[in-house]
C-alpha cells in the first residue's frame, strides 16, 4: 500500500552526519535520510534477585495503571528500590491490599509512614532473597513467604541503543534514567534529529510513544518544507 516506505531488519549500528544527510549504517548498508526519527527504546534494569526478571511483565512489573487493575484487587506488593517506591505504594491500594518491601533500601520518614498507614499499606522490613511460585511468591530472608497476585518494582533505565548519545544528543535526568531531551516537536538538541518513545520521556506507554512518534514526524515532515525551526 505504501510503495515508498522500506522496512529494515536489524540493528542500526551506527549513524552519524554527512552533509546534509545523516547516514544510518545497518548491518553494512548505509541509508541516507535528511531528517532521523530515533524510536530506540530503553532497557529496564532490575535489582538482582533470583526469580524477579523472569517474571517481567507477567507478574512483576512496574506501572500501577498498566497493571494494578488487571490484577482484580488481589494481594499487592512493592518491591523498594528507593524513593520512588513510596509513590508506587501510594497508588496501589486502589487496586489491592497493598504491602511494601522495604528491602533496605527505602525507610519511610515519618510524614511518609503516616501517609502509607492512612492509604492502609502494610510495611515488610525483612530481606528479600527470592521470588518463586506461578505468580509472585516473596520469599524474606527468614524463610516465610508471601504470596501475591503481582509485585511493583521501580526498574532504572538505561537507553537501549548507543546512537542518541554517539549522534550528540543530549539527555535529561528523569525518576527512572536518563532519557533523550526534546522540544515540543520533539525535535532533539541535535537539528534534524527528532526522537519519541521511551528513548524521549521520562515515563512512557505504548499510547504516549504512538503519539510522540506523529509529533516528531509532522514536525519533521514541516521542517523539510518550512526549515527547522
Ligand atoms: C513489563 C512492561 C509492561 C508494560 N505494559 C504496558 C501496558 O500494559 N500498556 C502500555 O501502554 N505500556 C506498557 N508498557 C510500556 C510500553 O511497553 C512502552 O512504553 C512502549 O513499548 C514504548 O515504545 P517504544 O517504541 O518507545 O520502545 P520499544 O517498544 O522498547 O521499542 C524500541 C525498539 O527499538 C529497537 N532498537 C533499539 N536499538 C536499536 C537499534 N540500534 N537498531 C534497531 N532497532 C533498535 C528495540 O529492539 C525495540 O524493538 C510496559 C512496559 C514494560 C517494561
Amino acid at each position: 500500500a505504501y510503495p515508498n516506505v522500506r522496512f529494515v531488519e536489524g540493528t542500526a549500528d551506527t549513524a552519524g552526519r554527512d552533509g546534509a544527510n545523516l547516514v544510518v549504517s545497518v548491518q553494512g548498508e548505509n541509508i541516507a535520510a535528511r531528517r532521523l526519527i530515533l524510536a530506540t527504546g530503553v532497557v529496564d534494569e532490575l535489582p538482582s534477585i533470583p526469580g524477579l526478571q523472569e517474571r517481567w511483565g507477567r507478574a512483576v512489573f512496574h506501572c500501577p495503571y498498566c497493571h494494578g487493575y488487571e490484577l482484580g484487587q488481589g494481594r499487592i506488593g512493592v518491591l523498594a528500590t528507593g524513593e520512588h517506591s513510596f509513590h508506587q505504594a501510594m497508588m496501589l491500594p486502589d487496586w489491592g491490599p497493598t504491602i511494601l518491601f522495604a528491602n533496605e533500601a527505602f525507610e519511610p520518614d515519618a510524614a511518609q509512614a503516616a501517609m502509607l498507614e492512612a492509604r492502609g499499606v502494610e510495611i515488610e522490613r525483612e530481606r528479600v532473597v527470592a521470588v518463586d511460585g506461578a505468580k509472585a511468591s516473596v520469599v524474606l530472608d527468614g524463610g516465610r513467604a508471601v504470596s501475591l497476585e503481582g509485585l511493583f518494582v521501580a526498574s532504572r533505565t538505561r537507553m537501549a541503543s548507543d546512537l542518541p548519545a554517539a549522534l550528540g544528543c543530549e539527555f535529561e535526568d528523569g525518576p527512572l534514567g536518563p532519557y533523550i531531551r526534546t522540544n515540543e516537536a520533539k525535535e532533539t538538541s541535535v537539528e534534524g534529529i527528532y526522537a519519541c518513545g521511551d528513548a524521549a520521556r521520562g515515563a512512557g506507554s505504548v499510547s504516549h510513544a504512538v503519539g510522540d512518534g506523529v509529533t516528531a514526524a509532522v514536525a519533521a515532515h514541516k521542517s523539510l518544507i518550512f526549515g527547522v525551526h
